[in-house]
């Protein structure tokens, strides 16, 4: 039995739960390797404090607000098991949204004095790019990975992009641990890829002036993948298209059984 658990200090943690439900029945009905493995059993769980943590294989960050959950984050005394979790033990991560800012080494567009993040992805996240709540947008995404022509409706909402990949990451300013950040630099080899872009929109009218992200041809990165750590800008878990969900379980899979 395989425990994935969502971060429940604040945002759309039901929603990844009932969507990860879908999914793993899904799962258990089509294995993609029906001949040898069955297909694992899964066991979804809310985490607010680092026991729950301790029981998870896998976690979803989910979307809301990344500075108010980060304070929760700190005050419960769980940042640092969430560094942990994702930078030594190497377990696998999904952060959407405000959970891909938390799971960003560097945020811009922060307040001044800037917020704490948990790292794991090797990032400069821009908050908020298309703007406030009212500028939020719907939009097609094309995403190679999940391997069909079918477009996948991508939510956005106050959505952070990548406007920048970290290629040398030691020169980074990280507000972590010396030690965490030692024993990630030893375990480190996986490297940041792009699995998904967005056009970016037009400088007028998107409530944005901030200079333009690291995409390449005028695209945005909007979900990125290092390792065992996954982020998207946008929110699978607010349509009813499981796709993502199936996938991200599947990747679970195999990285445990790297593991
Ligand atoms: N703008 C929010 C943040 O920076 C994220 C919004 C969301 O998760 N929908 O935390």
């Amino acid at each position: 039995q395989i425990t994935v658990g969502v971060l429940a200090l604040q945002g759309g943690v039901i929603e990844h739960i009932s969507l990860l439900q879908k999914a793993a029945a899904q799962l258990s009905q089509s294995p993609a390797d029906s001949s040898t493995a069955p297909t694992p059993q899964f066991n979804f769980i809310q985490v607010r404090n680092a026991a729950q943590l301790s029981q998870c294989d896998a976690l979803i960050i989910p979307g809301g607000e990344s500075t108010t959950m980060a304070i929760v984050a700190q005050r419960l005394g769980l940042l640092d098991p969430l560094r942990e979790f994702v930078k030594v033990q190497h377990k696998p991560t999904w952060g959407t949204c405000a959970g891909l800012v938390m799971l960003a080494s560097e945020a811009s567009a922060t307040k001044q004095g800037g917020q704490e993040l948990i790292g794991g992805l090797d990032v400069k996240v821009l908050r908020n790019r298309y703007g406030t709540q009212i500028q939020s947008f719907v939009g097609d995404l094309k995403l190679p990975f999940l391997e069909e022509e079918k477009p996948f409706r991508g939510v956005f909402i106050r959505a952070p992009v990548v406007e920048e990949i970290i290629t040398n990451p030691g020169s980074a300013t990280q507000k972590e641990d010396d030690e965490i950040a030692k024993l990630k630099e030893k375990s480190r080899t996986e490297k940041v890829e792009v699995l998904g872009t967005y056009p970016k929109p037009q400088a007028q009218g998107t409530g944005t002036t901030t200079q333009d992200g690291g995409g390449e041809g005028g695209e945005d990165i909007v979900a990125v993948r290092q390792g065992n750590v996954f982020g998207t800008s946008f929110h699978p878990e607010l349509t009813d298209d499981v796709r993502i969900h199936v996938w991200w379980l599947k990747q679970v899979v195999e990285g445990l059984k790297k593991a």
